[in-house]
């Protein structure tokens, strides 16, 4: 199916956490020179923010207010996707486990998810982006051009996340990463705003098996199909 294209367009990846999304997302947005959008990243923010001012995650009334009062934006840099709440740089702060699960409850707020929703949609407003997250193809970008629905069995997930972790020098235990891993599913899946699920029309890739350049090279193909057919020149 074809939208009416006056933009550039909107490619989005849904998928449970350690799908390698990030690694994809980005990659994928470096072949095709679009802006990368780690929807994740400002979640993270936004919990990262929670626990730097004590708030209990129990206090929507507390974390409601907080939105009121902070900005948090993303901006493409050289090195990388750079995540500032006001104009503190906290990019180094949120890639631990213990801010993956806040964010993921914090995510369950309907008020957050509004705070962040425009921000989201501003920086796809003109197309030309990769966004990955929970909710892109679902509810942040129901009309995207091309929707793709990441995933790899829970083992595998859970051998990612781990060697994530040991990557940046937080190396945990493995039945933890375990335990937050599954836990974090069932709050994502579960939960009554945006929950995690299939985007209608997206492509299902499992990754279980295949190398990022190969989820990489399929998911171009199915742009390049697209392209072909949908975008007129
Ligand atoms: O993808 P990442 O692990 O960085 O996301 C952290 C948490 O943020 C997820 O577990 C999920 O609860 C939440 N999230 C979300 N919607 C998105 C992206 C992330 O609810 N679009």
């Amino acid at each position: 199916m074809c939208a009416d294209i006056k933009r550039g367009l909107i490619i989005t990846i849904d998928g449970p956490a350690g799908a390698g999304k990030s690694t994809v997302g980005r990659h994928l947005a470096q072949r095709l020179s679009y802006i990368y959008l780690d929807t994740g990243a400002l979640y993270r923010a936004v919990a990262f923010k929670v626990l730097q001012e004590g708030i209990s995650p129990e206090s929507e009334d507390d974390i409601s207010e907080l939105c009121g009062k902070i900005k948090v934006h993303l901006e493409n840099r050289q090195g990388g996707l750079r995540v500032f709440v006001d104009e503190q740089d906290v990019t180094e702060n949120l890639r631990t486990e213990q801010i993956g699960l806040l964010a993921s409850r914090v995510s369950a707020i309907s008020v957050v998810r509004k705070f962040l929703l425009p921000v989201q949609q501003g920086m796809g407003a003109k197309g030309r982006i990769v966004a990955e997250g929970r909710d892109m193809g679902t509810v942040v970008f129901p009309d995207a051009d091309v929707k793709f629905f990441l995933d790899a069995g829970l083992g595998e997930r859970i051998r990612r996340r781990y060697e994530e972790l040991a990557r940046a020098g937080k190396k945990g235990d493995y039945p933890k990463v375990e335990r937050d891993l599954i836990k974090r599913d069932s709050q994502d899946r579960e939960r009554s705003v945006a929950p995690l699920k299939i985007p209608d029309n997206a492509v299902i890739i499992d990754s279980t098996n295949i190398s990022v350049s190969e989820v990489v090279e399929k998911m171009m193909s199915v742009i390049m199909d697209y392209d072909r057919f949908c975008v007129r020149r």
